[in-house]
């Protein structure tokens, strides 16, 4: 595995490269979930580039950007057992400059969900992935359906941008007990461990009514804020797949997405129905 950590070095690597390439944008602190990512991408391409970047503008300034956990050196042994190929891991004087050009996020989908709570999130995320996939011009590009605002907005700017990538929308892995895996869950203690499975349980609940019947909006939002009731809620939504409001869901066509505070933990989770 080669670690690369100049825009120079990786243009060089990038232009020698012959037939597919997939590329797994992270953020470091690898799970199994990040895991899941590169696997597809190893079986589905030639070569598989990685990033890990803590992307400083994504973050707002309240958030966690400066304690986000770092694990370099074990992030690296996964990759390597992984089998990827070229490991990006720039800083951000390398990524950004004092004056560029800003890519705003549509502001119809990017300040609802997400986006209400964490405003100008999705730019920062837009911006980084453009950047990101200028410089490893990936054939298939791996994102998680854990972040499914994120993965809708980034396909929205490569089908309206006519970025030449196939993206590749991965399943959410999980611990056994429900938990989806997150570089956040460590910031949890004992007892909050165990309220974090509300999230699952709120999914799992609500999609038990669909399953016999249940289509209003409404009611299937009121199941899973009672399954969350002794969390404090950021949102918990029954959405479209294109994050439209219907008043009834429809199979196939619906996401239910939850955001919530466990202690000082914020949580997202959601499921496709
Ligand atoms: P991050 O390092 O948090 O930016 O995540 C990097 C990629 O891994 C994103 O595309 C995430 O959606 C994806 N990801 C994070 N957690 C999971 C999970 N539990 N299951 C599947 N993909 C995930």
């Amino acid at each position: 595995m080669k670690i690369v950590s100049t825009i120079k070095e990786l243009k060089a690597i990038r232009e020698e490269l012959k037939g597919s390439v997939g590329f797994v944008p992270t953020m470091g602190a690898m799970h199994n979930g990040h895991l899941s990512l590169i696997r597809q991408a190893r079986i589905q391409n030639d070569t598989v580039i990685v990033s890990i970047f803590v992307n400083p503008t994504q973050f707002l300034p309240n958030e966690d950007y400066k304690n986000y956990p770092r694990r370099e050196e074990a992030d690296l042994k996964i990759c390597t057992l992984a089998g990827v190929d070229i490991l990006f891991m720039p800083t951000a004087d390398e990524i950004y400059t004092k004056i560029e050009p800003e890519i705003l996020a549509p502001k119809n989908l990017s300040y609802i969900l997400e986006g209400s709570s964490r405003p100008g999130h999705f730019d920062g995320v837009l911006r980084v992935v453009l950047k990101l996939f200028n410089l490893t011009r990936p054939t298939n590009a791996y994102f998680g359906k854990k972040d499914a605002q994120q993965l809708y907005l980034v396909q929205n700017m490569v089908k309206t941008l006519f970025l030449n990538v196939n993206i590749v929308p991965c399943d959410i892995v999980r611990e056994s007990d429900g938990l989806a895996l997150s570089s956040r869950n460590i910031y949890m203690n004992e007892k909050e461990r165990v309220q974090s499975l509300s999230l699952s349980i709120a999914l799992k609940n609500a999609s038990q009514a669909i399953m016999k019947g249940e289509r209003d909006t409404k009611k299937i939002e009121l199941i899973m804020l009672e399954s969350l009731k002794d969390l404090r809620v950021d949102y918990a939504k029954a959405l479209s797949r294109d994050f439209e409001i219907k008043e009834q869901i429809t199979i196939k066509d619906t996401i239910l997405l939850i955001a919530a505070f466990v202690g000082k933990t914020r949580l997202i989770d959601n499921l496709w129905i």
